[in-house]
């Protein structure tokens, strides 16, 4: 049999390519990482974990003003970007530092330097030449711009965690999650922010009564949404100031500190040498795997947000893990991606598991909406005018809960609970059956009896909500 010097070689230390090292290890396998950046990719070092972190900063200006109601009297208070992006990265150091300890406490070789498949079973590191038996793609994503005149002025998220200072005023093009992210943070942060999207409504693939919440909970915080609207250029005066043209007359503002692209992503695999050896590619450069996460080339893998599917991290992470499982622990494992949670931390948060009611409707023909839009407890004190919203979609045959919804304070923490019943098939007689926290915005799910008898139209999209 011909030896290699791994039995797994990893390109990319992000989510799943440090997941599938340290399971393939675990398992006896001899195995090395290729990383070109830093140790443990996107989520820890431009991604979801800065991203929160800016968020929690975010919401300390909410917090702030809700003291007076209960009492308390605080000074005016002062923010300092610069001191909350030195935290954030001194964080992110130590970060780097753990995921180190932990490929090196598992025995997993890194390589440090860009890493190209050569031959199947052959990487080039940086000019090294290494073999392995199996190569794992597991290189993520990059923010996508599109080519419009001055695109060049505009940045992505990438650099947006980096900014030297905190824009006065910022447009942030794009309707999905990260654009809604990150507009929530500058507001809070006190930026006077702009999101113009393209769509007809804010994050595609939500569900439409969750979509329409948000839309006004951050209209209500001030941020100003174009709908429809489309950036037809930019240009940036001596002073620094972008103006930007619009794709219609009539949206305002024109003029910015700074522009964010939050416009979607494409897998990284340019440089990498797939499609010289015939690696089955999709339209977006995706890598196409199968349900072992294979491409159809013998000995090459991908997982994570090369292969264009569901970017998330727990996601990259549990194909990883699938993937070492499959090759090194002696069972064939497959990704369930059916009942997936997922959150969007924006402010104030939404999250969701299962099916939206659209998607719902069009699986099952007939579904039962439970829903209810009430005024948290905390703001009956603090005055503000936020309001959260619950939606339970229930099968009406089978009874199953099929999609739970939620947008308000501690979303995600609330439906993370709720995706275990889902996903074990819980009925709304279940739901109905577990008696209540009280008092939370939690119990306001097994406490919805009354069934919508007839979908309304939403009474909470303000009528101005198209225009700018
Ligand atoms: P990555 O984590 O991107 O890792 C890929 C690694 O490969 C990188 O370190 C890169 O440097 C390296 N690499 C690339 N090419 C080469 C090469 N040729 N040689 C060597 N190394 C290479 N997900 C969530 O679940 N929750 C969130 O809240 C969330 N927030 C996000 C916020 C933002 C702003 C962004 C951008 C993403 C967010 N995500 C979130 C998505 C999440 O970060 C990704 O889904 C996840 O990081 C994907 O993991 P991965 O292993 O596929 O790739």
């Amino acid at each position: 049999m011909k030896s290699f010097d791994y039995q797994l070689l990893v390109i990319g230390a992000g989510s799943g390519g440090v997941r599938a090292a340290r399971t393939a290890a675990a398992c006896g396998a001899r195995v090395a990482i290729a990383e070109e950046r830093r140790l443990g990719g996107t989520c820890v070092s431009r991604g979801c974990i800065p991203k929160k972190l800016l968020a929690y900063a975010a919401h300390y200006r909410d917090d702030f003003e809700d003291a007076a109601g209960y009492g308390w009297t605080v000074a005016q208070p002062v923010f300092s970007w610069e001191r909350l992006v030195g935290n954030k990265n001194r964080e992110i150091d130590r970060l780097n530092g753990v995921y180190q300890d932990l490929l090196e406490g598992a025995r997993v070789d890194i390589l440090r330097g860009s890493a190209k498949l050569t031959a199947a079973h052959t990487v080039s590191v940086d000019g090294r030449s290494v073999t392995a038996e199996h190569v794992l793609v597991a290189t993520g994503g990059r923010p996508f711009k599109p080519d419009i005149p001055g695109i060049e002025f505009a940045i992505t998220s990438d650099e947006a965690f980096e900014l030297r200072e905190l824009p006065r005023r910022i447009l942030l093009v794009g309707g999905g999650y990260i654009a809604v992210e990150f507009a929530g943070i500058f507001n809070g942060l006190g930026a006077d922010v702009t999101l113009a999207y393209r769509g007809a409504q804010i994050l595609r693939g939500f569900d439409d009564d969750i979509r329409r919440h948000l839309n006004n909970e951050m209209r209500k915080k001030g941020v100003t949404i174009l709908l429809e609207t489309d950036l037809a250029g930019i240009a940036r005066r001596d002073d620094g100031t972008l103006d930007v043209e619009w794709s219609r007359e009539s949206a305002q503002p024109n003029a910015f500190d700074a522009v964010m692209f939050a416009t979607g992503r494409k897998p990284n695999v340019e440089g990498l040498g797939l499609a010289e050896l015939g690696v089955n590619l999709d339209d977006d450069g995706g890598i196409v795997v199968d349900d072992w996460q294979q491409t159809n080339i013998a000995g090459i893998h991908a997982v994570g947000d090369v292969t264009n599917r569901i970017a998330l991290t727990p996601v990259a992470i549990r194909e990883g893990f699938a993937v070492a499982a499959t090759l090194f622990g002696g069972r064939r494992t497959k990704v369930d991606y059916d009942n997936l949670p997922s959150a969007v931390f924006s402010q104030p948060p939404i999250a969701t598991v299962g099916l939206t009611e659209a998607q719902a409707l069009k699986r099952f023909g007939e579904v039962d909406i439970y829903r209810r839009d009430f005024r948290p407890l905390r703001h009956t004190l603090s005055g503000r005018d936020e309001r959260s919203l619950v939606k339970l979609v229930v099968d009406t045959a089978s009874q199953r809960v099929v999609g739970a919804h939620m947008a308000g304070a501690d979303a995600p923490e609330i439906i993370q609970g709720i995706a275990i019943a889902v996903r074990m098939g819980a009925k709304k007689s279940d739901v109905d059956a577990t008696i209540g926290i009280h008092p939370t915005a939690a119990e306001e799910f097994v406490t919805l009896r009354e069934k919508e008898t007839k979908r309304r139209q939403d009474d909470d999209t303000a009528p101005d909500e198209r225009k700018s």
